[in-house]
């Protein structure tokens, strides 16, 4: 039997979570589209998606978030820590270059060159 096709906010949604397994999801707004944080021990890492996150963008916010939960896991517990290690700035374009690699078409921050960048995305896994 073909899968259910995927449609609609809820549709995406679904289908991304499970298809996407590590984090723990939840739709809340944070004030952003999305949002990614972890408890201490970087045991739980938690991707936050806005209900109001337009549909049309929904796989690609998605696929930035995932691109964080990564850098989680490669960084040690806490975005705090690997803000301290890299940068937001870095830790947010390597995001959106591993997102348009997994499928998204839009991006917030974009995709840069910079060998910090570049050197996030290689130990993020592609
Ligand atoms: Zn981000």
């Amino acid at each position: 039997m073909a899968p259910a096709p995927v449609s609609g906010w809820s549709g995406i949604y679904a289908a991304f979570v499970a298809s996407h397994p590590g984090p723990s999801y939840r739709v809340w707004d944070t004030g952003n589209y999305g949002n990614t944080t972890s408890d201490g021990s970087g045991t739980v890492v938690t991707v936050s998606i806005a209900p109001r996150t337009p549909v049309d963008i929904l796989y690609s916010v998605m696929a930035h978030e995932y691109g964080h939960y990564r850098q989680n896991r490669i960084y040690g517990p806490g975005l705090g820590y690997a803000v301290r290690a890299v940068g937001s700035v870095d830790l947010d374009h390597a995001a959106d270059c591993f997102a348009l690699a997994h499928g998204a078409t839009w991006v917030n921050y974009g995709c840069t060159s910079s060998p910090a960048v570049q050197g996030i995305l290689a130990r993020m896994g592609g």
